[in-house]
């Protein structure tokens, strides 16, 4: 990042020393005002992302936003290594830069959208009274340029207090980051602090976020002619809707647990008594101990069956994991509300029923590294067509990185 005042320099006088003096006197009135003289700058590059489809899966509007990120970075100063995010189409792109202290931070978004090729030359950004639209503004476009613009700031401050600050943007979160997890997780585990720059819909931080798994419940019967010996059969259908209903609450409403039975499949011909029958169901939790508790749970209620001489199994396929709350989420969250407030705001800290790559940065019962999720742009209409970005929030949440990764380089351990 900026130039280190060396033996050398200051021997001479040379100007680094001012400079850095300079630096430590901007007040948080002074470092807002930063922030919004950079506003212009930050839509430019929003711009930029906006009006390139990066859905993901599309190879070369992805290459096309990975180069460009890759030479913001170099630009920073930072030093920038790929890598294929496969089976994911595009690149991981990590930007190191090092300062002079000891605490590392890693800020990480997504650059892959939900929409399909097209959609950026059908609908391309525009502002437009106090918003800005266009496919991905804010999920999480607006988040990436958020990154930039709040490293550039740090850069004008002419601040390099941190030990290691390390940039991920990962082309494949919107199918479940399966190229980019474990790099996540690595990452994660070498920092102090991660920042994740999904978009939250007030101005707010978010605390804790919802694991996502998939339960898969198989019936299996026999079949006979459903006409002239169906007592001969064994209706996996019919044994599918009785495990249903004893399956339905499976949800822990206290804990924030919710299993929803979305996909059923049973039988092919009408005149056939099914030998299988399937289901599937969406469950969203935050306590990590609740995996096993409702595959227990399921496993415990399977095993009544209406219908002899069917065989029902469950099994509990393991998706995105929560961020759990935990004492480092929240103490990030105090610092953001204490430095919102140096600037007469307010910012909420939030749990959200998304699951987000925070989830795979966060280590359960582990101290390190503390996670905190939607540190980007305020919007809202996401996966939508009328996803936009609130104007007004650009300037207090640049100004938020900026003081957070300030406060946190220079705070006790
Ligand atoms: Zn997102």
């Amino acid at each position: 990042m900026p130039i280190r005042c060396s033996t050398l320099a200051t021997v001479m006088g040379l100007a680094c020393l001012p400079l850095i003096s300079f630096a430590a006197e901007l007040t948080p009135a002074q470092r807002l005002d930063s922030a919004r003289a950079e506003q212009a700058a930050y839509l430019q590059t929003l711009k930029q992302l906006v009006d390139v489809d990066t859905g993901t899966g599309q190879a070369p509007g992805l290459k096309t936003v990975s180069q460009l990120l890759v030479q913001r970075l170099e630009a920073l100063g930072a030093e920038v290594r790929t890598q294929s995010a496969s089976p994911s189409a595009g690149d991981n792109i990590v930007g190191t830069f090092k300062g002079t202290g000891s605490r590392s931070f890693l800020l990480m978004v997504h650059y892959d959208t939900v929409f399909l090729p097209g959609t950026a030359a059908k609908r391309p950004f525009r502002v437009e009274g106090e918003r800005a639209y266009g496919p991905g503004v804010a999920d999480a476009k607006g988040g990436v340029a958020m990154i930039l613009h709040a490293l550039k700031l740090l850069q004008d401050e002419r601040f390099d207090g941190f030990g290691t600050v390390t940039v991920l943007f990962n082309p494949d979160e919107e199918t479940g980051s399966s190229g980019s997890k474990a790099l996540i997780a690595e990452l994660a585990r070498e920092h102090d602090y991660v920042f994740s720059y999904e978009p939250p819909d007030t101005d707010a931080v978010t605390v804790a976020t919802n694991g996502i798994n998939a339960l898969l419940l198989q019936v299996k019967g026999k079949s006979s002619h459903a006409g002239s010996a169906p007592e001969a059969g064994r209706n996996a259908a019919m044994e599918l809707a009785h495990q249903l209903l004893q399956l339905k609450d499976l949800g822990d409403p206290g804990k924030g647990t919710t299993v929803n039975w979305t996909m059923l499949r049973a039988g092919d011909k009408r005149n056939i008594i099914p030998d299988s029958a399937t289901a599937e169901a969406d469950m969203r939790y935050s306590d990590p101990s609740e995996s096993e508790r409702v595959l227990a749970d399921a496993q415990r209620l399977i095993r009544q069956p209406l219908i002899d001489g069917t065989e029902t199994q469950v099994r509990l396929d393991k998706g995105r994991p929560p961020l759990a709350k935990n004492a480092g989420s929240q103490s990030l969250a105090d610092t953001a509300q204490a430095l919102y407030g140096q600037i007469d705001r307010r910012i909420e800290a939030i749990a959200m029923r998304f699951g987000t790559d925070a989830g795979y940065a966060y280590v359960p019962g582990s101290a390190r590294p503390a996670v905190l999720e939607t540190l980007g742009v305020v919007g809202a209409g996401l996966h939508a067509e009328n996803e936009y970005i609130e104007l007004s929030s650009i300037a207090p949440r640049l100004y938020l990185s900026v003081a957070m990764i300030r406060q946190l380089s220079t705070a006790a351990p």
